[in-house]
């Protein structure tokens, strides 16, 4: 969690710069808010450090993605193609915009690969939801040829790869819109918070318009503004606002050190036999929150879980048991068990979610095991912590024959 490592005395001060004035919505009351706008820094911040043209701040990176299909026109009965491995509040965002989830292959990067996508089209799909995960980047040459070559509508869910690029280029750039999340466990946190980034100006328009319950920001008398669209209120505070400022200033302090850290793991975690890393398309464009590591296969995984737990080396994720991010732990969506009824009830879903084959995103989360990178690490423990996990690995290995 490196930016609730850093919270400090710049946060305080941004959020005091709110609690002064006590005008903790973005609009409105621009005589008394003593010139402090903390959602539109936090914007500016965001296009300086992503080179995005329009950045804006919502609520919550599920509000982000959210906002970010239906700004870019995916709605209902639209077939979208996403991966098997993310965060929930992805598939949630397609569903709740009334599309139709569509699950495709990942591949080494963690992410959706241009080949799993490409087998996943069919006369229906309208777009993907590309997720950036653990930190890294898709390889995303060959999956904008893909999208290119089918016309599809790209948006990224980036929700854990803010300060994530790909050959220079930030995520969440490379399609209509994309989103970052700035809640408690990312990059940088608001403490609730979501950005989401284009430079498309009509799509940004759209979002503007649409998390706010429609209103256009034209003018300075709210109450008196037009309505083009239906919208909602996915709205972010200046409070939240203030923290998430005062931490995206950070992120490229935090961005180093976590690629130095990561370096220094990767260096002396390379010569442990069963040992291999995730695939990172652009080693330099990488957030690096996460170490991510491959044991030779899924039965070698648990096993060297099990030596962890044992050992209580904490800090790590085996995202194919015991977290919420893989299909295979979303009972609820394999029988649609909903709050009130979806548009997916009525259309039907495009694929049975019980018996989803996937052979390929089934092995590589398997076999995953993904260490939470801390900025603040000593040279010491990332010394020790690199010889616990050899140590691991290494008796999760031998135990095969045991
Ligand atoms: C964290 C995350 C989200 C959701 O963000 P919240 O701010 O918690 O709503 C969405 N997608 C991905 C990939 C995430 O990691």
């Amino acid at each position: 969690m490196p930016g609730t490592e850093l919270f400090g005395a710049e946060e305080r001060k941004e959020v005091n710069d709110v609690l002064e004035t006590g005008i903790m919505i973005r609009y409105t009351n621009d005589h008394l808010r003593n010139n402090h706008f903390k959602a539109r820094d936090f914007e500016a911040e965001v296009c300086k450090q992503t080179g995005a043209k329009y950045a804006h701040a919502v609520s919550s990176g599920s509000t982000a993605i959210a906002t970010a299909l239906a700004a870019a026109g995916i709605g209902a009965g639209d077939e979208v193609i996403v991966p098997p491995f993310t965060f929930i509040a992805t598939i949630e965002a397609v569903l709740f915009v009334g599309a139709l989830p569509v699950f495709a292959e990942l591949d080494e990067t963690l992410c959706l690969s241009a080949e799993g996508i490409k087998k996943a089209i069919t006369s229906k799909t309208k777009g993907v939801c590309l997720v950036h995960m653990c930190g890294g980047m898709a390889d995303m040459d060959p999956i904008m040829a893909v999208i290119k070559e089918h016309k599809l509508t790209l948006v990224e869910d980036a929700g854990q790869a803010y300060g994530s690029s790909y050959k220079g280029t930030s995520v969440g750039l490379f399609g209509k819109a994309g989103s970052f999340s700035f809640d408690f466990f990312k990059i940088a946190t608001a403490g609730e918070g979501g950005v989401l980034i284009t430079n498309d100006e009509a799509t940004y328009k759209i979002a503007d318009v649409y998390s706010d319950h429609g209103h256009d920001h034209i003018g300075t008398n709210r109450g008196m503004e037009n309505h083009p669209l239906l919208g909602f209120n996915y709205r972010i505070s200046e409070l939240h606002a203030a923290v998430g400022l005062a931490q995206t200033r950070k992120v490229p302090f935090i961005r180093k050190k976590n690629q130095e850290h990561k370096a220094f793991l990767t260096k002396a975690l390379s010569s442990t036999p069963g040992i291999q890393f995730a695939k990172v398309c652009d080693p330099a464009g990488d957030s690096a929150t996460f170490l991510n590591i491959l044991l030779p296969d899924t039965e070698a995984a648990k096993r060297c879980v099990d030596e962890m737990n044992k050992a209580g080396v904490g800090g790590f994720n085996y995202w194919f048991l015991n977290m919420y991010h893989f299909v295979n732990q979303w009972d609820h969506l394999k029988e649609m068990r909903t709050a009130s009824r979806l548009p997916i009830e009525i259309t039907g879903a495009p694929q049975d979610y019980k018996k989803l084959s996937l052979p390929k995103s089934q092995e590589v989360v398997g076999r995953l095991i993904s260490f939470g990178i801390r900025c603040t690490w000593t040279e010491a423990e990332m010394t020790t912590l690199a010889s616990r996990i050899a140590a691991c690995v290494t008796k999760a290995l031998s135990s095969v024959h045991a």
